[in-house]
């Protein structure tokens, strides 16, 4: 295996080739779907005894395999969350591989927790947290949001013995993103929901808290609100939840994977007033802070209560908290032991381009946000469901019916030209499938948004 070898050299540079390339791809090929069995024929065996050797592996992924995969940061990929990777964080996400360094424990990975945390510094200021809290990068949002609530639910316990065997409950809203039900699962824990057309409201609150019986209420251990909801960008009512939440000794989680970005946009800031009120806050920098897949981030208003509920013991591990590797462990604040240092695409970003950068580059998915609004509306045949909000914008071909935006998605993805997927708004008790654009590629054009609405007519 350490054989420098000729061919391993042209290999490697064949890679580096494709890699610099790709990178510097702005209008990259839009992969059209293929099934498993049309893969198949088209690819052959590729894992075999003897190895199909590193240039026909190399071909068949390129000429074949990309192609039936889609470039998330696509500038006509305005579907589901998109994904806009600087050039920067890519190139040291190869640089983070090639590294190779364990980003579990500071006695391993220090040199590089080190600028790994230097940018978690700057997330944490965005959410004006007070002095002591801090975070962790974590593969997504989903594990942040598991990792902050297990840290809530064993500090609830932590306070009352006779919570170690009770079921815990958490209430959240309906807007909130599927991964909170999914790891409430995962834990073990009840979840309550809030009816909203659109924002959870802090009297909602109030009011679901005064209809809940004194068994439930006693289980209660965490309030988790959506700081941009994945649908439509909605910001709940942060202040409004957070105080009720802090006046009651209850954890509240600002769940931010989404819409944390536009912390750092002035012109939006205000409308996450209260997130400082939080207990623990999810951002994916993967979505809206131009990180390579993947990166998530959770933070912790006291991070101590997270590595009381986190730290894995071993008797392998138990040098890694010895005096002489005194430092930041990530691995005692999340679910992964072993993890790349997967904030440093970020942190040389960050470092690289300045913050003010990230800044213009999130206001101007926000300003794409509303160049869209203002075209629906002058098309004539189409029109806004709601105001745009954050990057999200969600809108109507008028006498569609939910097959049509099926069809319409399908036909841009098969023809090369754009991703764009329906998704179902809820007004006045009735679902209504509409269509849904969300902004996060800053080199999405206003043509772009004008030639998708003209497959619309
Ligand atoms: C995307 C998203 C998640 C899940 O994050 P992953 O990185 O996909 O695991 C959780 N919450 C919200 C609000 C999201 O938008």
């Amino acid at each position: 295996m350490h054989n420098v070898d000729i061919d391993l050299v042209e290999m490697t540079l064949d890679v580096m080739k494709y890699a610099i390339n790709r990178i510097t791809d702005m209008d990259p090929v839009l992969g059209k779907p293929k099934t498993e069995k049309e893969l198949r024929s088209l690819v052959g065996e590729t894992i075999t005894p003897a190895g199909i050797g590193g240039e026909t592996a190399f071909k068949l992924f390129r000429e074949i395999l990309v192609k039936a995969s889609v470039p998330i940061d696509h500038p006509r990929h305005l579907a589901f969350v998109p994904a806009s990777p600087t050039r920067a964080a890519i190139m040291f996400d190869l640089v983070t591989s090639a590294t190779s360094v364990h980003g579990a424990y500071w006695l391993e990975g220090g040199g590089c927790i080190f600028a790994e945390n230097e940018a978690m510094r700057w997330l944490v200021s965005l959410t004006g947290l007070p002095e002591g809290a801090f975070g962790v990068f974590t593969s997504g949002g989903t594990e942040a949001n598991l990792s902050a609530m297990v840290a809530a639910r064993e500090a609830w316990r932590a306070k009352d013995e006779a919570r170690a065997t009770k079921r815990g409950l958490i209430i959240t809203s309906d807007g909130a993103h599927s991964s909170v039900k999914a790891m409430a699962k995962v834990i073990d824990v009840d979840v309550e929901y809030i009816n909203t057309e659109g924002r959870f409201e802090g009297s909602a609150l109030i009011e679901k808290m005064a209809g809940l019986s004194e068994e439930d209420r006693s289980r209660l251990f965490a309030v988790v609100a959506t700081a941009g909801t994945t649908n439509a960008g909605i910001i709940d009512d942060l202040a409004g939840i957070g105080r009720y939440c802090r006046d009651n000794g209850i954890w509240f989680h600002a769940d931010a994977a989404y819409g944390g970005g536009a912390l750092a946009a002035s012109s939006v800031r205000n409308l996450f007033n209260g997130i400082e009120l939080a207990d623990s806050i999810t951002i994916d920098p993967h979505k809206w802070l131009f990180s390579p897949y993947d990166c998530g981030a959770v933070i912790y208003r006291e991070p101590e209560l997270a590595r009381q509920a986190r730290s894995q013991g071993g008797s392998y591990l138990e040098i890694f908290h010895d005096e002489g590797a005194r430092g930041f462990n990530p691995a005692d604040y999340q679910i992964q032991l072993t993890r790349r240092v997967r904030g440093l695409p970020l942190w040389f970003s960050l470092a690289m381009h300045g913050t003010d950068r990230y800044q213009t580059a999130i206001e101007r998915g926000i300003e794409l946000a509303n160049i869209a609004g203002r075209m629906i509306g002058e098309t004539g045949y189409t029109e806004l469901v709601r105001e745009p909000s954050l990057s999200c914008v969600l809108y109507r071909r008028n006498g569609w019916t939910p097959q049509d935006y099926i069809d319409w998605t399908f036909k841009n993805h098969s023809e090369g030209f754009a991703l764009v997927a329906p998704t179902k708004w809820r007004s006045n008790g009735s679902h209504e499938t509409v269509a849904r654009f969300c902004f996060i590629n800053p080199d999405t054009t206003e043509k772009d948004i004008k030639d998708i609405l003209e497959t619309m007519r």
